[in-house]
């Protein structure tokens, strides 16, 4: 079965990832671009069953209602998120895993809060919103504070 695996820059944080993620896109959501500090990141998708940490606890934060993101608490890597309108799914960030070009993105997430001077040639479906079919009850980030 594949095994892939993960750490953040420190080190003190460390992650392996059984079988094939069930979801890769690219997010251009404007919350993920603060969270991060990137102007978009890809997330990898796994079932919760599928992730192990291995080594260290990461750190957590939840700002967005139903949103909790993890970082490593020593050196600030972003790690992931769970969402609680997503039941059972973990999302990566391609930064964390050890062999990133293995995480080919299928498709465009937030496609309308993409930076303007992003451009993409890539082929992949551009979906305006969540690409996801998540709770709707908790919201969109348009409707945030
Ligand atoms: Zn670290």
């Amino acid at each position: 079965m594949r095994l892939e695996h993960g750490h953040c820059f420190c080190g003190a944080i460390e992650a392996t990832f059984e079988g094939d993620p069930f979801w890769i896109c690219f997010d251009h959501d404007d919350d993920c671009r603060r969270a991060i500090g990137s102007p978009l990141t890809i997330w990898i998708g796994y079932q919760a069953a599928q992730v192990n940490f291995r080594r260290g606890e990461p750190a957590t934060f939840s700002k967005t209602r139903g949103i909790v993101r993890s970082f490593c608490g020593t050196c600030g890597t972003s790690i992931g998120y769970v969402d609680e309108g997503l039941p059972n799914e973990v999302y990566i960030c391609v930064g964390f895993m050890h062999a990133p070009e293995r995480f080919a993105p299928e498709a465009h997430g937030y496609w309308e809060l993409r930076l303007p001077y992003i451009v993409m040639n890539d082929g992949l479906p551009r979906i305006e919103t969540y690409t996801r079919a998540r709770d709707p009850s908790l919201g969109t980030p348009r409707e945030r504070e």
